[in-house]
Order: structure tokens, then C-alpha cells, then sequence
């Protein structure tokens, strides 16, 4: 698979078969904090590699802001 992206320092690396067609721009509180473009996968289609991430969480915890301890950038 090609690497999608990875971190700043590139320890965590996303792979996918293809590119995303389309990108999201959320304008939550936090996405707009992060300045990120999302693309959305199937579990299966994406393997994520590399360096360890710790995940920021919060009020039901149903998304998990994954980023790398090395270098703190957002990756999943
Ligand atoms: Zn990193």
C-alpha cells in the first residue's frame, strides 16, 4: 500500500490503497484548532504503522484524536 501521510517525523504512517476522493473540513472546536482536512475509511482499508500515539478524548468519547508522543502531530 502507499503511504497516505505521516507525522511531522514520520515514526506513525497511514497506508491506503488509494488516495481520498473527497476531504472534510470540520469546523468544530477542535478541528478548527487542529486546521485538518479528514478522510474517512474503512478500517480495513487503512493500516496505520510506525511510532506509538497517544489520544486525546473527551464528553462521550466517541472520537479519539490520535497524535504521534514523538513530535505531537495529529495523524488519525
Ligand atoms: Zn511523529
Amino acid at each position: 500500500m502507499p503511504t497516505l501521510a505521516t507525522c511531522h517525523c514520520a515514526a506513525v504512517r497511514l497506508t491506503c490503497e488509494a488516495a481520498p476522493v473527497e476531504v472534510t473540513e470540520c469546523t468544530c472546536s477542535i478541528c478548527r484548532r487542529y486546521g485538518v482536512l479528514w478522510a474517512y475509511y474503512e478500517p480495513a482499508q487503512v493500516r496505520i504503522e510506525g511510532g506509538a500515539t497517544e489520544v486525546y478524548e473527551w464528553d462521550d468519547r466517541s472520537i479519539g484524536f490520535h497524535r504521534c508522543v514523538a513530535c505531537g502531530c495529529v495523524t488519525h
